[in-house]
């Protein structure tokens, strides 16, 4: 079997390249932008590939039998890329589409399409908000600079928002519900602003939010390239041992 390319940046891809590290070669490739990601344990290359041609290159000269796209739901673009170059090149391609969370009883939900839209959401009337989003996504709130913020992202957000009330947190999941009840109600948040990311890791907030009253606007998932897919790393993994094993071993 030719080398496995795993497009990661998630918990579940980590976790993936370390079941299939003992059945072939794998290779985990990140992004790059977090500061200290956490070590992956198979052999990692970091950074873009130059859009959907570079990333097809790369498959073609490192002679890439399989690509896996475990990236978050919300990069849409290399999701995109990572479809482009599987059609461009051939190689076949797999992802692992983890569920979004669906709305239970006593959950109070504003459910937008995109972070400008969650912005308008909060209104005009100064809020205690919370934002659980990436460091690129929170620059927007600038433009809702009645609020009071608390941000909470992986990295330090640099430069910081261009707002008079802001506090910041650094911390990686995953998040207790307890520990995220205890911080709402700390910090007297009266509303929440979250990916729908999916996942037990980060569904703290969400749950702590139903449980307090707290209001959600949650912003909707990216549309994602149709490809063959799993929901969780077990079954992805049981897809790739179709891949991984001669078709004799199998018994066909
Ligand atoms: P994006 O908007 O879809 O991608 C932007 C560009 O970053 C891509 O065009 C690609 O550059 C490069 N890139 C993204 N993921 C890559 C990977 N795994 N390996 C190599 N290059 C990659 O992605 P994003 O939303 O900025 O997310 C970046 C990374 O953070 C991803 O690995 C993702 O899984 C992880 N992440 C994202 C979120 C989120 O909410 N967006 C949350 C948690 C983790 P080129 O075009 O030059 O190849």
């Amino acid at each position: 079997m030719k080398t496995i390319l795993i497009l990661g940046g998630t918990t579940e891809a980590r976790q993936l390249a370390g079941k299939l590290v003992t059945r072939a070669a794998v290779t985990l490739s990140l992004a790059g932008r977090t500061e200290s990601p956490v070590a992956q344990g198979v052999p990692v290359r970091s950074g873009g590939f130059g859009g959907a041609d570079g990333l097809a290159a790369y498959l073609t000269d490192r002679s890439i039998g399989l690509l896996i796209d475990a990236t978050h739901p919300y990069a849409a673009r290399i999701s995109a890329n990572a479809a482009q170059a599987a059609r461009i090149t051939g190689v076949p391609i797999l992802a692992l589409r983890r569920p979004g969370w669906e709305p239970v009883q006593g959950d109070r939900w504003i459910e937008v399409d995109t972070v400008g839209a969650a912005v308008q959401a909060l209104g005009d009337t100064p809020r205690r908000v919370f934002l659980a989003l990436g460091r690129q996504e929170v620059a927007a709130f600038e433009a809702a600079s009645q609020h009071r913020y608390l941000i909470r992202s992986v990295d330090p957000i640099e430069p910081k928002l261009a707002v008079p009330d802001a506090d910041y947190l650094l911390a990686r999941g995953p998040f207790r519900e307890p520990d995220e009840r205890a911080l709402l109600s700390e910090r007297r948040i009266e509303i929440v602003v979250s990916k729908n990311s999916g996942g037990a890791a980060t569904y703290g907030k969400i749950a702590a939010a139903r449980a307090l009253g707290i209001e959600v606007i949650m912003v909707r998932r990216p549309a994602l390239p149709e490809v063959p897919s799993a929901k969780t790393v077990e079954a992805l993994a049981a897809m790739v041992d179709h891949f991984v094993e001669p078709a004799a071993e199998r018994g066909v």
